[in-house]
């Protein structure tokens, strides 16, 4: 199946943590992490995220750094990669900030279940892909993805999208800053909720690198993929 090379990029507590049980953003990571996000984001064809990530963070998933931003466009790139959000059911707010903020090209990946009338006001903001009847079927997502030309594409989350992706074997790499913090709390989303793996079914992970990055630890995974 032809996909993008995709790896998920996530930043967690000491615990597993990727944000607080009311779902709120923590500061996790500091300058020299954001940077690294700042430059996988510059270097992507594409960043996508679910809808519960924008409908709890709003996040505007742009290049912040400005040199990173004329670099792309003196090869032609827009300022910021194509930005996509994963929504089964066309809830992406019209005034979020993955609209408004920044150039560049938006993407909203919705099922045939979706309301019409939503899936056209969002026509007006992002280009509209449909997958699945009731939720994104994501390999197919995928595919669609490839066949407009996106080829590296990073996952930023949240919980459930990584699970989602991971346990479809769509996933080739994954690259977690672990923090300095214990977040707590059984209902905080951690890296991967979903349904989870049984005891026989663990997906196996390969250690690429580990660097002390600031108070935290950056690690990258290679996914040993059971699906491919
Ligand atoms: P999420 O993973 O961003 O989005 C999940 C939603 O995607 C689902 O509820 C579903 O909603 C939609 N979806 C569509 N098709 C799907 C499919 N095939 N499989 C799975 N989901 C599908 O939401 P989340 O798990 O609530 O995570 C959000 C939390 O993560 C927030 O608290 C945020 O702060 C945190 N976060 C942290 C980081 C970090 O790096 N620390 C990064 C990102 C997010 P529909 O059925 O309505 O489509």
């Amino acid at each position: 199946m032809d996909r993008p090379f995709t790896f998920i990029n996530s930043a967690m507590s000491a615990d597993g943590k990727i944000s607080t049980w009311q779902r709120k953003q923590v500061r996790i990571s500091g300058a020299i992490d954001f940077d690294r996000v700042d430059q996988l984001r510059a270097t992507s064809d594409a960043v996508m995220v679910g809808i519960g990530t924008v409908l709890a963070d709003d996040p505007s998933l742009t290049v912040k750094s400005a040199q990173r931003k004329g670099e792309r466009k003196a090869k032609g790139l827009d300022e910021n990669p194509i930005r996509i959000v994963i929504d089964s059911q066309a809830r992406t707010p019209l005034e979020a900030d993955i609209f408004k903020k920044g150039e560049g090209q938006r993407i909203v990946v919705v099922s045939s279940s979706a309301h019409s009338n939503k899936v056209e006001a969002l026509r007006k903001k992002a280009k509209v892909i449909i997958s699945g009847d009731i939720r994104i079927d994501l390999p197919d997502a995928m595919q669609q993805l490839h066949r407009l030309g996106i080829r590296h594409l990073m996952v930023e989350g949240g919980a459930t999208l990584n699970w989602a992706m991971l346990s479809s074997g769509l996933v080739d790499e994954i690259y977690t800053f672990v923090g300095n913090i214990i977040i707590g709390g059984q209902m905080a989303p951690t890296l991967v909720d979903g349904e989870g793996f049984t005891d026989t079914s663990t997906l196996p992970l390969e250690l690429i690198s580990a660097e002390k990055i600031e108070k935290g630890l950056f690690l990258k995974w290679k996914v040993l993929n059971f699906l491919k």
